[in-house]
């Protein structure tokens, strides 16, 4: 018996919002990578992809530079300022770097996004980030446009163990 992971109505209208603010090239060949992955039962056995986030405004990244780097308090009001909820006492999440890029430089701030985020949805309605599930992933969205570069291979060398940071659920489009 295989699992069959489907998307709720309202999960399918955020899904459609967030390509919609994506460049439209970056979109489709989501799309095409997105048809390849549904049509291997052995892929889809490690989830559906989805994408967690496509454009970001400036604020949202200034609260994302501020990880690890700032605060509580001081974080805290960055996120609430950007319309994010605020991380609670001890969270490790907020002792944690998750960019190098303040408001403005990232490619997701960009209207439309030049990049776009991906996790894998579970069957039992779990969100996962794996490196393994990324990793084949990154083979078709690669495969469907030669400009897209993936944040586990910055340097675009076919390796992910040569990289000062790596963003494993991060695609953008350069050029
Ligand atoms: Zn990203």
């Amino acid at each position: 018996m295989r699992a069959t992971i489907t998307l709720t109505a309202a999960q399918q209208a955020s899904q459609a919002a967030r390509l919609a603010q994506v460049r439209p090239e970056l979109a489709a060949a989501y799309g095409t990578a997105l048809g390849r992955w549904i049509d291997d039962p052995k892929l889809l056995l490690l989830g559906l992809p989805i994408v967690t986030e496509g454009y970001r405004s400036p604020a949202e990244q200034d609260a994302l530079y501020a990880q690890g780097r700032y605060g509580l308090l001081a974080l805290n009001r960055l996120r609430l300022a950007a319309g994010l909820p605020a991380f609670p006492v001890g969270s490790a999440e907020a002792r944690r770097i998750v960019t190098y890029k303040r408001g403005g430089q990232s490619h997701h701030n960009h209207q439309p996004s030049w990049a776009l985020d991906v996790a894998h949805l579970q069957a039992d309605g779990s969100v996962k980030w794996d490196n393994a599930a990324l990793l084949l992933f990154s083979h078709l969205l690669l495969a469907a446009d030669a400009r897209i570069v993936w944040g586990a291979d910055w340097n675009h060398n076919g390796r992910t163990d040569d990289e000062h940071f790596q963003d494993w659920p991060h695609f953008e489009l350069v050029g």
